[in-house]
């Protein structure tokens, strides 16, 4: 079984409020929000993080980014956005699947 919490939610085994679906990638809101607009887009495909990308992903990480750029416009945020992927536990990613986090809905402050 696989114990990977965003391939569970990709198979519709844990719940997640969907934004976006195609056959590349899942958009859903953070269920931890820290800014007012604060969703994941994920990778259909299992990809531990960030460090495993190669050449081969390249058009995929150029979707995905599509996708924020579409989803940012549509929700009103398209002026004022931070996408963000934790890659490895150093740097705070504590779900070892591939996602991007997308914030908005205030003005950020510098980042650290
Ligand atoms: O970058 P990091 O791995 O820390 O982020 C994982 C994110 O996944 C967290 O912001 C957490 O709130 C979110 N999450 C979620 N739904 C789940 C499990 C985690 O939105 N079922």
């Amino acid at each position: 079984m696989n114990d990977c919490i965003f391939c569970r939610i990709l198979a519709g085994e844990i719940p997640s409020k969907k934004l976006y679906e195609d056959e590349q990638c899942l958009a859903f809101y953070d269920i931890q929000p820290l800014a007012p607009q604060h969703f994941l887009v994920i990778p259909k495909a299992h990809i531990a993080s960030a460090a495993e990308l190669g050449e081969e992903q390249a058009a995929l990480v150029g979707h995905i980014f599509a996708v924020i750029a579409k989803l940012t416009k549509e929700l009103g945020f398209a002026d004022g956005f931070r996408v963000v992927t934790n890659c490895g536990e150093d740097a705070g990613q504590t779900v070892k699947h591939l996602h991007f986090h997308v914030l908005g809905g205030k003005t950020l402050g510098s980042f650290n």
